[in-house]
């Protein structure tokens, strides 16, 4: 296959190569950009059981948001390094399955844009209506590929790289009893946000006490981490055809366990504050361009990825049960819904 010039796939087909007996790699599906035929990766680790707990990582659905394909590449790098030597490690790892899809949007990778080559934004194609109205235009609408936050048409099918992501879930991270998905985006504020659904609107998920205690996890483990802030989305914007809407509440209707769908959005407007220049590049708007703060947002959050893998394997000792349960409910409506 021929394949345009664009690093992350090349790096990351070297560390699948590299590490064949570590890891099982598969091509989910291909996708045309140009007259390339380009492969969506699914990388997995650890158990199969389907008893263990799960962690999926997403990146690359919106192509030009770079930066997210490359935090979830470095933890990949860091990951597959540590099971070489650590025991601790590795035996932590044999107890979870860890599921990787750092390229969920090749062709908009290659291409550089948000949308996938058919112009969709992936993060609009899912069967969601939200209720109530959304900001014009960044809400998703059907006007046409030739604007931003383009849906597709009500009568097409869900986009190939959408679909992909949906088997990925549905069969890795959905029949198991706890699974937890971090899908790395960038672009939007000054802060790095942490979201959850829903995107939608604004009513609180039924599961809002455990992303709550996630949140005080984070916090009380890593108290000079507050760079994060955690919230569910609605409290920024709402939106049509969110995908993690969709497979959250599919999770529900299907299965016992739980599943919790995290956003993580890196603030891109601070890089482009201290480097103003990046305002003249469109790349810029959603990427650091000065190496030392791309490496800089590249060791940045490996302390969470690390965080969440160890919080799925042990999440029976966190999840709220009971009181501590309604505790949470009530602390976070009024926190996130001004709710007393
Ligand atoms: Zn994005």
């Amino acid at each position: 296959m021929d394949y345009p010039a664009f690093t992350e796939l090349d790096t990351l087909q070297r560390l699948i190569e590299e590490n064949r007996g570590l890891l099982r790699a598969e091509v989910v599906t291909t996708v045309q950009a140009g007259n390339a035929v380009l492969p969506i990766w699914c990388i997995e680790l650890g158990s199969t059981d389907l008893r263990a707990p799960a962690i999926g990582y997403f990146g690359g659905v919106h192509g030009m948001e770079r930066i997210g394909t490359q935090v979830l590449v470095a933890w990949l790098e860091t990951v597959l390094a540590r099971l070489r030597w650590d025991s601790h490690f590795a035996a932590l790892v044999a107890k979870v399955r860890l599921v990787f899809m750092p390229m969920v949007n090749p062709g908009g990778l290659a291409l550089g844009t948000r949308a996938n080559p058919e112009g969709v934004d992936l993060m609009r194609s899912a069967a969601v209506e939200a209720r109530g109205r959304v900001p014009f235009l960044l809400g998703g609408h059907r006007l046409g590929p030739h604007l931003p936050w383009y849906r597709g048409r009500v009568e097409d099918p869900l986009p190939t790289e959408a679909e992909a992501l949906f088997e990925v879930v549905r069969a890795r991270l959905h029949p198991h009893p706890f699974a937890l998905a971090m899908d790395c985006h960038s672009g939007f504020g000054f802060r790095d946000r942490i979201w959850f659904p829903y995107a939608r609107s604004r009513e609180p998920v039924p599961n809002l006490p455990e992303a709550f205690a996630l949140r005080a996890l984070f916090n009380q483990t890593y108290p000079n981490h507050s760079f994060y802030l955690m919230e569910p989305q609605s409290l920024s914007y709402t939106t049509h055809g969110d995908l993690w809407d969709f497979l959250y509440d599919e999770h529900r209707a299907r299965h016992r366990g739980l599943f919790l769908p995290f956003t993580l959005e890196m603030g891109s407007w601070l890089w482009v504050k201290k480097n103003p220049r990046q305002l003249f590049s469109w790349f810029g708007h959603f990427n650091p361009i000065l190496p030392h703060r791309l490496e800089r947002v590249l060791r940045r959050h490996l302390t969470l990825f690390d965080f969440l893998l160890h919080a799925v394997a042990s999440y029976r000792t966190w999840l709220p049960q009971g009181g501590q349960r309604d505790a949470y409910q009530e602390e976070a409506l009024k926190r996130w819904f001004g709710k007393t």
